[in-house]
């Protein structure tokens, strides 16, 4: 089966397939472009939900339009993911609006904002979580919702050179390392992404594969 990723991240596009590869999922995961789709839908739900969803049906009604798409094969499902960093010493910031704390940081880079901003906060306060929503969209506009989280507190300095975001400041609960120490499998097997896309490979497996 074809599954067009709702994101033009090139960086959750290769977690996704990462991830889907790593279960043996029999899906082929089409990037925007590839299906000749070329927008950039609003996120202005006030959930990871809501965004997910806003992101899964416009890309669908955007596969509907396209040409590429339409000579390839109709029947596409839809993949969309949104996803952040809630930090308990900052009531749950950034959020929904993590990557907005990226692009507004002093030089693009949120993770020495975010140290910035805990530079006063003791271990026992740094409690963080990533979250994730996943929205699947079948070919007859069905809409199937995903979630996974990972838990971890916010490191005193960055570390590591994997992944995207904030894994550099990310330790794992019960763990030294940040997420951007792991190699990306390991990464897979304990991120917030992994689990929402294991709950939605497995929806696939007993529905549509
Ligand atoms: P989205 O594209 O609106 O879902 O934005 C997700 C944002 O949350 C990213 O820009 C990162 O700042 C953060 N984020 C989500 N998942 C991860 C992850 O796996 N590692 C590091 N940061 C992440």
């Amino acid at each position: 089966m074809k599954l067009l990723i709702a994101s033009n991240n090139a960086h959750k596009q290769q977690e996704l397939r990462e991830i889907f590869d790593a279960i043996g999922a029999p899906v082929e995961l089409i990037a925007p472009r590839a299906a000749g789709i070329a927008i950039d839908p609003d996120e202005s739900a006030d959930t990871y939900e809501g965004n997910a969803r806003l992101k899964a049906r416009a890309f669908a009604a955007a596969l509907k339009e396209s040409p590429v798409a339409r000579a390839d094969s109709p029947l596409h499902w839809v993949i969309a993911d949104d996803s952040g960093l809630e930090v308990d010493a900052l009531n749950g910031a950034p959020g929904i609006y993590s990557s907005r704390y990226h692009r507004r940081a002093p030089g693009g880079d949120g993770c020495a904002a975010l140290l910035d901003e805990l530079k006063a906060t003791p271990d026992d306060g740094r409690t963080a979580r990533f979250q994730c929503a996943i929205v699947l969209i079948d070919p007859g506009g069905g809409e199937h919702t995903f979630f996974g989280t990972c838990e971890g507190r916010i490191a005193h300095e960055k570390r590591g050179i994997g992944g995207f975001g904030f894994d550099p400041v990310f330790l794992l609960a019960g763990g030294s390392r940040t997420m951007a120490e792991l190699a990306p499998q390991e990464k897979h097997r304990v991120s917030h992404r992994g689990m929402a896309a294991r709950r939605a490979v497995a929806y696939l497996a007993g529905h549509a594969m």
